[in-house]
């Protein structure tokens, strides 16, 4: 840390994310992405002569995603934002709807980068810790009085929770923005965004980096009322306007139109999900029932970071928490089935 930083950032405790090791091939469960290459229309579009046009500034009102995105979920372009990695959308949410005065409200377990904004911007953070199971009680939602940040399923667990209780959340909060973080919604659960209708206090966010297998191209977009999109958009034209490079653009806009290779993809992952978990269980874990391209299992008969250390000296890596709640699980990112038969051998070969 240099003597310039400002003393406000000094003890920021900033978000760690899964390793990217380089030293050795391994069967990467960590980060949650898809092992499947993007769509071959992703790889047509983005061509040579696209390439040839970076000299030019990229729109930054990224209107023909937006009009995809809006067509594709029954909404009118001004209900959709969309920006660098889902992240980024976080990122400006906090920046928008909290202050010294208006705080937030999250999970104790759940995405690690929640308290990261929070602190990052000084925000009172209520951390409501979940029930024993890891499930939430919505009731604890009620009448907050600040926004409100739930991962839906969430992460790393894989729970969900129902319509039904986001709406009882929603109706409780009229007065501040209530953040439902679908990053994962579209390996079993189910996406409350037609609500964005109903309720002018929704944030509906979801991501390209999981399902549409583009991690690496860094988009994320949301869903909300017309004047919750203008507050997002009045932080990004106030800090970068052009958040979407051009290569990325016309991949998200070629994602949207190769739907059929998405959903055939989802279920090769939920396929392999349900296989792995069952495996698992045979062997003694106790599993979350996940509804994410992850599952999150703990054993009774090998630590959680002994487990991830054992896996690791065989070429595969998963994702250990060392927080004290979560400590003997590992997060287990789903990969292609033979991946997960693998993963499940190894793991088989460790504990017998
Ligand atoms: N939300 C949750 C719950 C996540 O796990 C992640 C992935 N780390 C993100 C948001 C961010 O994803 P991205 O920025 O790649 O869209």
């Amino acid at each position: 840390m240099s003597r310039y930083l400002s003393p406000r950032l000094a003890a920021l405790d900033a978000y760690t994310p899964g390793e990217q090791p380089r030293d050795m091939q391994y069967i990467k469960l960590n980060t949650n992405e898809s092992p499947f290459p993007p769509s071959p229309l992703v790889l047509e579009k983005v061509s040579e002569a696209e390439v040839g046009r970076l000299n030019l500034y990229p729109d930054p009102e990224a209107t023909v995603l937006r009009q995809k995105l809006a067509a594709l979920h029954g909404l009118k372009p001004e209900n959709v934002f969309v920006s660098n990695g889902s992240d980024d959308i976080l990122n400006f949410a906090f920046m928008a709807f909290c202050d010294e005065n208006r705080g937030a409200a999250f999970a104790d377990i759940t995405y690690g980068f929640y308290p990261v904004y929070g602190d990052l911007y000084g925000i009172d953070c209520k951390v409501i810790p979940l029930k024993g199971d890891f499930t939430l009680d919505p009731t604890e939602y009620h009448g907050l009085g600040r926004m409100i940040v739930i991962a839906n399923p969430n992460a790393p667990t894989g729970l969900t929770i129902s319509e039904a209780d986001i709406r009882g959340i929603l109706e409780s909060n009229p007065d501040n923005v209530v953040l439902i973080d679908e990053a994962y919604v579209d390996f079993g659960g189910k996406s409350v965004y037609p609500l964005v209708k109903e309720y002018d206090n929704l944030l509906v966010v979801q991501t390209y980096s999981k399902s549409r297998s583009m991690a690496g191209a860094r988009l994320g977009f949301a869903f909300g009322c017309t004047e919750l999109i203008r507050d997002l958009e009045l932080i990004k034209y106030s800090t970068n306007p052009y958040n979407i490079n051009r290569l990325t653009m016309i991949a998200g806009e070629a994602a949207i139109d190769s739907n059929d290779y998405f959903m055939d993809n989802v279920n090769k992952i939920i396929e392999a999900r349900e296989y792995t978990a069952s495996e698992l269980r045979k062997l003694g874990f106790t599993v979350t029932d996940s509804k994410a391209n992850f599952l999150f299992a703990k054993s009774d008969r090998i630590g959680g970071e002994e487990l991830y250390l054992e896996l690791k000296k065989r070429g595969i890596l998963v994702r250990h928490f060392s927080k004290e709640r979560i400590k003997e699980y590992n997060r287990i990112t789903v990969g292609t089935m033979e991946q997960m038969e693998k993963f499940v051998a190894a793991v088989a070969d460790i504990l017998y």
